[in-house]
């Protein structure tokens, strides 16, 4: 079966690595996305904007002409994604979210919003992440108690958010898997005197420079030693790979809240 895929955002650095990746994909048919109404690419071919030849489907820039899509794709931005997610609960389509930023609250809305539609949300849709969120877990168990923890995350200069909704999604795994409450066990930079570090905290670094597509380290550090779990995304490809696996995951799913652990089948490992 064909599935018909629709990307939210045709315009932006994802978007065009999702034209790519669905394009290519054998059992994707990209039937059409958006770009803003302002935008100079409205009524644009999506092959052309994505910089990889013509494919004759072409940008609009309202969401009503993408009814014929079974999956749309979403990495726009925080305001922009709720836009999106009420209109694939009105016509009840399956929506894969990337964005990234949103606070407790929105996730809460966006996990109800799963009774209406199949919605999955993504932080992070590179299959290495999401096994490094494993990972964590596992080492959480065996040695978190005993350990500082620190997450240290980098990107490019133009992302919007800090920490990384990644990072922010690794210092849950852990806290969860610790008993902590990541509210009051997060530590966000550190500057002047600081005093010991408390072994409760969860520490977070960020960096912003250049290009960095996205980089993640978790520190278990002990005296004596050290354990680092890391991850480097080197291509946005990875993303947008990861991304068509979760459409042909939801594509097949009933209504309802998923995250990429459901699609890798890493719940129960
Ligand atoms: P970007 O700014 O390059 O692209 C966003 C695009 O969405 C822009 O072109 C913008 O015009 C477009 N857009 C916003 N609202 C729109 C609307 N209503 N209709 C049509 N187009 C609209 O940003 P980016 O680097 O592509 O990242 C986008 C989001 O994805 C961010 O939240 C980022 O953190 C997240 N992200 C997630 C992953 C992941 O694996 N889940 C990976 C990379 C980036």
């Amino acid at each position: 079966m064909t599935i018909k895929v629709a990307v939210l955002g045709c315009s932006g650095r994802m978007g065009r690595n999702l034209i790519q990746a669905a394009s290519e994909h054998s059992k994707i048919a990209l039937v059409g996305g958006t770009v803003r109404t302002s935008s100079n690419f409205a009524d644009f071919d999506l092959g052309e904007l994505a910089g990889i030849g013509h494919l004759g489907v072409n940008t609009c820039t309202d969401i009503n002409q993408l009814k014929n899509a079974d999956v749309l794709i979403d990495f726009t931005s925080i305001e922009s994604t709720f836009e999106h997610l009420a209109w694939c609960q009105q016509h009840n389509k399956a929506l894969v979210i990337g964005t990234t930023g949103f606070s407790d609250q929105q996730v809460e809305q966006i996990v109800l919003a799963g009774q209406d539609a199949p919605v999955l949300l993504a932080p992070n849709t590179s299959v290495g992440v999401n096994l490094l969120f494993k990972l964590l877990e596992i080492t959480s168990k065996a040695i978190g108690d005993d350990s500082d923890i620190e997450i240290f995350e980098a990107h490019h200069r133009f992302k919007k958010d800090a920490p990384s909704g990644t990072a922010m999604k690794m210092g849950q795994v852990i806290a969860d898997t610790l008993g902590r409450d990541l509210n009051e066990c997060a530590v966000y930079g550190r500057e002047g005197i600081t005093e010991e570090r408390d072994p409760n905290t969860i520490g977070f670094a960020t960096v912003r420079a250049g290009d960095i597509i996205g980089e993640h380290t978790a520190f278990f550090a002990n005296l004596g030693e050290r354990l680092e779990i890391s991850h480097r995304a080197t291509s946005r490809m990875t993303f947008a790979q990861g991304a068509m696996k979760a459409v042909i995951w939801l594509a097949k799913a009933d209504n309802g809240f998923y995250d990429m652990q459901d699609v890798l089948g890493l719940k129960h490992l």
